[in-house]
């Protein structure tokens, strides 16, 4: 096998998110932790993106199911009451 040494960030591979690079429905919320996304929000908006960034473009159900999903500590005390 050789190794070329012309090293190319390659576009999204078919089927993945164009945005963030990641395997999702687009009506779900991009990979906050993926550095293409992260690379890519920075450079638009001089900070890195959060989880309210990343589902910015979902239905507010949508919104509400991560949110539960993202804070686990807080479905518990909801939970315990
Ligand atoms: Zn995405």
């Amino acid at each position: 096998m050789t190794v070329s040494g012309n090293i190319k960030i390659l576009p999204p591979l078919p089927g993945r998110c164009k945005i963030c690079a990641a395997k999702h429905d687009p009506a779900q919320p991009h990979d906050r932790d993926s550095l293409i996304y992260q690379n890519r929000f920075y450079k638009k908006h001089r900070r890195f993106p959060t989880w309210e960034d990343a589902m910015s473009h979902c239905d507010e159900e949508t919104k509400a199911i991560f949110r539960a999903k993202l804070s686990p500590a807080a479905k518990e005390t909801e939970e315990k009451a």
